[in-house]
């Protein structure tokens, strides 16, 4: 007895980390404290983020008076003033609150949310990049003066939070986003003209929404609570009708089982398919997804696909509720502060369906199969952005979402494998560390249809 080693003889009478884990997943204060990541992967980062504003709007216009809204038309008239002093056509209702400030806050939204992914995506792409900037941070004229093991320290940190991003790439290994710096940089100067052309394009429909009732008196009001949920469906809708149609038939040649060939004549479904074909074809070519190239495409698809579908919620709404007697006009209309958050969400939406990797905040299963399956008429999937029109007409893949559930329990298993080793006292082996790993399809992606 005494010859045992204690450890060993103390570990013999535990139950094994797995079976504490099983007795963990049942408990009720786990599944609580599991509950926000849970949620948080489940929704998505930005409807979240909409929801919370949401309940901003209803604590504002129904508990206490915050002032924000009003402190942002003070300030950015006062903005305008000192940029534009000597033009008094820019009235509360002008340019500068419906053309400038939207079109810079989602061009805004777009390049930071852009950035704040490609750091984890270079590296996916040059992983010596990340040795080669810590050599030079350390010989540079700053760096020469902060300890070294602090510059290792925090590289550490980074590599680690970089790796995990790599673990939780839903890519195939063999698939890189780029070829080579040449190309993106052509992806850089494609984005930066598509956010030029994006920003014309928002003059144009301001220029459009002011031929409507928008009334310049009210612009400090907010809306009423219930006015930006429901406008966000309508919106969310006409954005999935009018992105779906154009991509789908951007991806099938016209043939019998093309239905837009029955209903449209021969030469113009022809002529539709060629366009668009041609035009979706460099959106497509990056191999892998890659966040800052949600928007790299023709000019054309860029006006017809990503701006027109996002646009064009907002304008219905305020024309249909010209039509209406005031006050309901005003109740029922586009107001400035729904249609920021909209185009902010959206911009923030199209980069993240485009980052490749599944994390709590994001899951772009969705586009990324989408790209992976991109010019395959028999197993091309997910043409839609909300998913409403796919489920119509049963082009939406069930492997997105199962492949995400999959993974949130995956991470659900190693929170209670962890549990399990701090009660324990017995360290995780390798394979319990391991759990969490993205669905490998391969191969069997490009054979499963749906
Ligand atoms: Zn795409
Ligand atoms: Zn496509």
């Amino acid at each position: 007895m005494s010859n045992q080693d204690p450890k060993l003889s103390a570990r013999s009478d535990r139950p094994s980390n797995e079976e504490v884990a099983d007795q963990i997943q049942k408990e009720w204060m786990f599944k609580i404290k599991r509950a926000p990541e849970n949620f948080v992967i489940r929704c998505g980062i930005v409807p979240l983020i909409l929801g919370l504003l949401e309940a901003l709007l209803i604590v504002s216009n129904n508990f206490h008076y915050f002032g924000y809204w009003e402190w942002f038309i003070t300030k950015s008239s006062e903005t305008r003033d000192s940029i534009f002093p000597f033009l008094p056509l820019l009235d509360p209702y002008s340019l500068w609150r419906g053309w400038i400030v939207p079109s810079s806050l989602a061009s805004a939204t777009y390049i930071i949310v852009s950035l704040l992914s490609l750091r984890h995506e270079l590296y996916h792409w040059k992983p010596e990049l990340l040795g080669h900037y810590l050599e030079s941070a350390k010989e540079s004229k700053i760096g020469v003066y902060v300890p070294q093991a602090w510059l290792d320290f925090a590289f550490h940190i980074y590599e680690d939070n970089h790796r995990e991003y790599i673990n939780n790439r839903i890519q195939k290994q063999t698939h890189k986003a780029l070829n080579d710096s040449e190309e993106f940089l052509k992806i850089l100067r494609t984005v930066a003209s598509n956010v030029f052309i994006s920003t014309l394009m928002v003059l144009l429909f301001w220029i459009l929404l002011l031929q409507t009732k928008i009334e310049a008196e009210n612009i400090v009001q907010l809306p009423r609570s219930y006015v930006p949920p429901l406008q966000g469906i309508i919106w969310y809708l006409l954005n999935d009708l009018f992105y779906f149609y154009p991509h789908w038939i951007a991806h099938h040649s016209p043939s019998s089982d093309a239905f837009y060939y029955k209903l449209l004549p021969p030469t113009l479904a022809k002529a539709l398919y060629t366009h668009f074909n041609r035009s979706h074809k460099l959106h497509h070519k990056t191999k892998a997804n890659l966040g800052i190239a949600a928007w790299y495409c023709s000019p054309s698809e860029q006006i017809l696909f990503n701006i027109f579908p996002a646009l064009i919620g907002p304008l219905f709404t305020q024309f249909l509720a010209s039509t209406l007697p005031f006050p309901l006009s005003q109740i029922w209309g586009t107001h400035l502060i729904v249609l920021y958050v909209w185009l902010m969400a959206a911009s923030a939406m199209s980069v993240l369906a485009h980052t490749g990797y599944r994390s709590k905040w994001n899951d772009p299963g969705k586009h990324d199969l989408h790209h992976e399956r991109a010019f395959n008429p028999k197993t091309a999937v997910n043409f839609g952005t909300l998913g409403f029109f796919d489920w119509v007409h049963g082009t939406k893949s069930r492997i997105p979402s199962a492949d995400a559930e999959a993974w949130r329990m995956q991470r659900d298993r190693q929170a209670a494998l962890w549990e399990a080793s701090r009660r324990n006292g017995v360290e995780l082996s390798r394979a319990q560390m391991d759990v969490v790993r993205q669905p490998d399809h391969s191969q069997e992606w490009v054979d499963k249809t749906i």
